[in-house]
């Protein structure tokens, strides 16, 4: 850096990010040059208005002689945006999930830093050099103004705010401006920090508790992360616990055990809302204990927040960053740890260009890092199990409860049979009712969760159980209400839907979801002296309603929580000792291959939020198709069968992780026409995937139509992922797209909707 080559200094390559994808050259003026990195954040002339740019290269070979090269007009902040590290992960994201590589860089920097926004810097003023007495009786006689204001200041312990000390003095800025220059007042930048947690988290504060005396498999966990630590360099650890088995304190001791070395954190979770609970733990911890401050990254930061909490980062001043996926580009230096709690969830997915996986991205960060990787869960992926077979991932279990308690205890009511009986309500079973009756009586309280899909898209026989699915894609078919059909919508097959059972005759085929309104109804009606409160997605965009019912939840007002499963996770309640999943079928008999995963991971998950206190739970899961695996499985607590089966049908229908997945949707407005234009893009592509990828598809999307977009998938199955979606990266940029269809590419699709 900073070489000296005639009258310029350096050649930079930057990226800018004003929506075109490349690479242009400036040259460093020489007072820059000493503060410009890779990754360095810059302001350049491009035509004639300037942009903001990511130097990716030092001293490259420019593309035109350097004479007419321009020069970086402005170096935004003293230290790097992304790191060399950072910026290799744009490359990779870019390449992986075929999106554009300034998408990625802007993604990964929060919009304040990249409006170039600024600092809150406050200016104060302080004493530099005491007067003697006849330089103050000179200063009285000359500059009142000036002597007053140095009399106040000399009295002050700590730099004052100037605006502040003027406005009380009445003094004018020329007097400070006076004596700044003669050296007798200093004035120094102090930077404001508007620190942003509190809000949005539950109003839990953060506590400093002594840390437990670890439990023998915890040690070996936090033994073995530290071993890879020690040992340097890239390894993942799946740590595997039930909830409340101690995985956090696990978390907790190897951040601990990492900032002693000096290094810094990611810590993910799936939702920062929902994990209230663990941010205060963490600060109190590691604020409070260890003086090191956590910056929280969440939505609902203001964008002050977002650049100070950053700026923390990048400049080194914070090392530890806990948020939600976009966390993991967090500018974090000398990266030594990444976690990812709850490593199953989809919510780690983005559904918007760049479809990166939050914990995919993360594994890869600790990769070029050279850092270690802890995903934890109670129900790890298909996926990272299958890399720990494969001796890619390091397995630490905790198998059991911190304090021995027993699992719940989970009850499957067979909702054939409660339909049969034809009682009163048909959404709540005869031992449903009766355990939420009892619950009440005894002040203990209750949580019912219905599934977030308040809709069922497949067809499934309330009288038998059976379930309408494509033989050769293992997945449920799609009813179509339009043209009364089934589709799979994987191979695209079609047929007529039946107007009763193929198994038993019963006419009671349709299903229809229940919201969460409908079961608050219910229960309201069944206990009317109950305070029943519903909590959903429209309760949940109300920030402030959120928190209030949580709060109300937490001190006993509220008797019975009605809600997604969203609010299954993390959240804990010691007086739980009842929950209730209503719809099981719901997140079973979607046309997903994952959908027996989900479900499983769902019931365990909701089993986790009983009986935390010190009284057992129970847990009763309304189903017409008890006899599926993820139920008998989720009942037995039994992951290893569950996950068992799994992976040998995954192997079978060689879905992923056997091999990888690639989701093509076309959409535009006239159906035809848009299914035409996947036809064609499919010949055209298929030959050049031979060999690589294997294509389904066309077929309708499961929601065909959507907001009066019509829209058709394309699937490629491949082994090959980043050879099959450089072909389509390259082909989406030469087809000749017609107007009115739009298409979008998602790799490792995590919903097949
Ligand atoms: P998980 O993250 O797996 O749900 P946590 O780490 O949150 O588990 O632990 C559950 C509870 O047990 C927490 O209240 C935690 O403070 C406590 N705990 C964790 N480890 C220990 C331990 N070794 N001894 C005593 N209490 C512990
Ligand atoms: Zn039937
Ligand atoms: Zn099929």
């Amino acid at each position: 850096m900073g070489v000296i080559r005639g009258r310029y200094t350096m050649i930079v390559a930057v990226h800018p990010l004003a929506g075109f994808d490349k690479v242009l050259h400036y040259r460093a003026p020489e007072k820059l040059c000493a503060g410009i990195a890779v990754g360095s954040l810059v302001r350049v002339p491009v035509v004639n208005r300037f942009t903001l740019a990511v130097v990716s290269q030092l001293d490259p070979t420019p593309d035109c002689p350097v004479e007419k090269l321009k020069n970086v007009a402005e170096l935004v902040y003293p230290f790097p945006a992304l790191t060399p590290e950072l910026l290799s992960l744009a490359r990779w994201i870019a390449a992986y999930y075929a999106a554009p590589l300034d998408t990625v860089i802007e993604a990964m920097i929060p919009v304040s830093v990249r409006k170039g926004l600024a600092l809150k810097i406050e200016k104060r003023l302080a004493v530099a050099r005491e007067l003697s007495v006849d330089e103050l009786e000179t200063l009285n006689r000359r500059a009142p103004q000036q002597a007053k204001l140095y009399a106040f200041l000399k009295l002050q312990l700590h730099p004052v705010a100037k605006s502040l000390v003027l406005e009380r003095l009445k003094v004018g800025p020329s007097s400070a401006a006076a004596l700044v220059q003669h050296g007798v007042l200093r004035e120094i930048d102090h930077r404001i920090e508007r620190v942003g947690y509190g809000d949005d988290l539950g109003g839990v504060e953060p506590v400093a508790v002594i840390p437990p005396e670890l439990n023998l498999a915890q040690k070996a966990a936090v033994d073995s992360i530290r071993a890879s630590g020690a040992k340097g360099g890239f390894a993942v650890h799946l740590l595997q616990g039930v909830t409340g088995s101690g995985k956090t304190e696990v978390y907790l001791h190897a951040i601990a055990d990492m900032l002693q070395g000096g290094g810094g954190a990611v810590y993910l979770v799936p939702e920062v809302a929902l994990t209230p609970q663990t941010v205060a733990r963490l600060r109190g911890r590691l604020e409070q204990q260890l003086g090191q401050r956590v910056v929280v990254w969440h939505s609902s930061l203001s964008e002050g927040e977002r650049l100070d909490g950053w700026l923390a980062l990048a400049s080194g001043e914070a090392r530890i960053v806990v948020g939600a996926r976009s966390a993991v580009f967090a500018p974090v230096r000398d990266l030594r740890l990444v976690i990812v709690d709850e490593e199953h969830e989809p919510a780690y997915k983005q559904d918007e260009t760049p479809r990166y996986h939050g914990r995919d991205v993360a594994v890869y960060r600790a990769k070029l890092a050279g850092a270690v990787c802890v995903l934890g869960s109670a129900t790890p992926s298909v996926e990272s199990v299958n890399n720990v077979r494969r001796g890619r991932y390091l397995h630490d279990v905790l198998p059991t409860r911190i304090d021995d308690r027993k699992m719940p205890l989970v009850h499957i009511v067979d909702m054939r049979h409660e339909i049969v009986a034809k009682r009163a309500t048909s959404v709540l079973s005869r031992l449903l009712i009766d355990k939420l009756h009892d619950r009440f009586e005894k002040r203990e309280q209750s949580i019912l969760f219905i599934n977030r899909r308040g809709y069922s898209s497949s067809l499934l026989c309330q009288e038998c159980g059976y379930v309408a699915e494509c033989p050769h894609c293992s997945v449920s078919l799609t009813y179509h209400r339009a043209d009364e059909t089934l589709k799979c919508h994987l191979c695209g097959a079609v047929k007529p839907a039946p107007l009763v059972c193929p198994q038993c005759r019963s006419p009671k085929i349709r299903m229809r979801g229940l919201g969460t309104q409908k079961v608050e109804e219910h229960v309201a009606r069944i206990l009317p002296r109950a305070k029943v409160v519903r909590i959903d997605t429209d309760t949940m965009g109300k920030k402030n309603r959120f928190r209030e019912i949580l709060g109300e939840f937490r001190t006993g007002k509220i008797d019975i929580l009605v809600g997604t499963q969203m609010i299954a996770k993390g959240l804990d309640f010691p007086n739980v000792t009842l929950v209730g999943l209503v719809d099981a079928d719901i997140s079973m008999h979607v046309p997903d291959f994952r959908a027996n995963e989900r479900t499983f991971q769902l019931l365990v998950q909701v089993a986790g939020r009983a009986g935390r206190g010190d009284r057992a739970g129970e847990v009763v899961v309304q189903t017409f198709t008890p006899q599926a695996d993820a139920i008998q499985f989720a009942k037995q607590s039994d992951f290893d069968g569950f996950i068992e089966g799994e992976i040998k049908l995954r192997e079978q229908f060689r879905y992923p992780p056997f091999r990888h997945l690639v989701h093509h949707v076309f959409r535009g407005d006239n159906a035809e026409k848009v299914l035409w234009v996947a036809e064609q893009w499919k010949k055209r592509v298929e030959p050049l995937l031979a060999g690589a990828a294997e294509l389904r598809g066309p077929s309708p999307s499961p929601i065909e139509r959507v907001q009066n977009e019509y829209r058709f998938q394309l699937w490629y199955f491949t082994g090959a992922v980043v050879k099959t979606v450089g072909v389509l990266a390259k082909e989406q940029r030469d087809f000749p797209w017609p107007e009115g269809v739009s298409q979008t590419l998602d790799v490792d699709p995590m919903s097949l909707s």
